[in-house]
């Protein structure tokens, strides 16, 4: 028999391959080799990803259901300080005992190598726009220290990601004054 190198995120299957109904709980830990995610927020390389599985053996495979527990890490985009984002999610996949056309996973070995799987579910639940709090309120454009109360609505600070739109919006009211655009006087 090949002696099978364990790859992360693999288990076996013997026991409770092709005995239907048959099932199995076990838990893995794994540290991550690499990151994981390509945006702003990340389970980095080093942290632990856990992950509960379930195995039960059906007539044509094995289901394998997933909880993961991992912490990913983000700037939040206003004020860019650092977070800890937790991540807990699930899935469920049939590994076929022989590769087939609809089933895209199939067991191999005895083992079931549910990498992909963990990584496409824990990498698809993190946010694009990662916060520290809901309110955040950012960073002051004028000392860059994060606001802790909403900055005055005077005109007098424009923020410089703002400035480029405000003076378009300047430029377009040269026909009909628009009352609600605000014109930098200062
Ligand atoms: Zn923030």
């Amino acid at each position: 028999m090949k002696n099978h190198p364990t790859a992360p995120f693999t288990v076996s299957v013997f026991d409770v391959s092709h005995r239907i109904g048959e099932e199995r709980s076990v838990r893995l830990d794994e540290t991550l080799p690499e990151r994981w995610g390509e945006g702003v927020a990340y389970v980095d390389a080093g942290q632990t990803v856990s992950v509960d599985l379930s195995l039960e053996g059906l007539h044509d495979g094995i289901l394998v259901s997933a909880e993961i527990d991992a912490t990913a890490v983000a700037e939040c985009v206003r004020c860019l300080e650092p977070v800890d984002i937790p991540v807990q999610v699930e899935f469920q996949e049939l590994f076929a005992y022989s590769p087939t056309e609809e089933l895209e996973f199939s067991v191999q070995d005895n083992h079931v190598n549910c990498e992909q799987l963990v990584r496409d579910a824990v990498v698809l639940s993190l946010p694009f726009q990662p916060l520290c709090d809901e309110d955040c309120l950012g960073l002051d454009p004028a000392t860059g220290e994060k606001l802790t109360e909403p900055r005055a609505q005077d005109g007098s600070t424009i923020d410089p990601r703002w400035a480029a739109l405000e003076a378009l919006a300047s430029t377009d009211t040269t026909t009909a004054s628009k009352p609600a655009a605000k014109k930098r006087t200062k």
